[in-house]
């Protein structure tokens, strides 16, 4: 969606923030506003999770978890309309969105050889920019000089209800399993969830979409 008065944006929009504070939604949407792409990078690691899943390798062995990562084929789509990712050729939206990949998830991006490998990919994804990216380690690692720069938030009761009613499932298992998730991406050696210095903090647990949405477009278009 682009006006006559607002070109498409040419920069990279890093959006880093823990699970339930509606990035990808936001993501997304600020991706359409700004006529640019959009890049889930924790589809990225959910796919590498199918993967050794599907391989039946310890997700404690790293040596073996690399292996197999190394050899999967992961493609994803930044058209921000038409999210979809691929492993092997095979499409796998509904597989990283299950319990079992959610449960897995964290211990395989732990492991630094696959982070260091999916790192890679996701640069050369952004490539010359136009690109709203979201993640945990976008503005820390991924591409430190994005601009905006953007850490969200929300308080940990908000972030439960939210997935809870996403997934429709039970508040208090929703907000042990991301109690749990953020402690071991928060904890991890290898590129930890952080906040960047020099990220703006929104916190979202009083707006809606639409209002944080509307606050990332001016974040965006004031760093031009
Ligand atoms: O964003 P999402 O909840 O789909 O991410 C799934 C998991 O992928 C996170 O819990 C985290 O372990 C990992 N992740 C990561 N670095 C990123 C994006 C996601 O380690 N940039």
């Amino acid at each position: 969606m682009s006006t006559e008065s607002s070109p498409a944006f040419t920069g990279v929009v890093a959006l880093d923030g823990p699970s339930g504070t509606g990035k990808s939604t936001v993501a997304r949407r600020l991706a359409e506003r700004l006529d640019a792409r959009y890049l889930d990078t924790g589809a990225m690691y959910r796919a590498a999770t199918v993967a050794a899943l599907r391989a039946g390798v310890g997700l404690d062995d790293g040596v073996a978890v690399t292996r197999v990562v190394e050899t999967a084929e992961i493609e994803i789509s930044t058209d921000p309309g038409a999210v979809s990712v691929l492993l092997d050729g095979e499409p796998v939206d509904a597989q990283i969105r299950s319990a079992e990949t959610t449960a897995a998830v964290s211990a395989v991006s732990a492991v630094p050889a696959v982070r260091a490998q999916l790192v890679a990919a996701q640069r050369d994804l952004i490539g010359d920019g136009g690109i709203v990216v979201e993640g945990r380690d976008i503005g820390s690692v991924v591409w430190p000089s994005a601009r905006p720069k953007v850490y969200l938030t929300a308080s940990a009761e908000a972030r439960a209800a939210r997935r809870a009613g996403e997934l429709q499932a039970d508040v208090a298992a929703i907000a042990a399993d991301i109690a749990r998730r953020d402690g071991l991406d928060s904890s991890r050696a290898a590129s930890p969830l952080t906040q960047s210095a020099d990220a703006v903090e929104l916190d979202t647990t009083d707006l809606d979409i639409d209002q944080v949405v509307d606050r990332l477009v001016e974040l965006a278009h004031a760093a031009k």
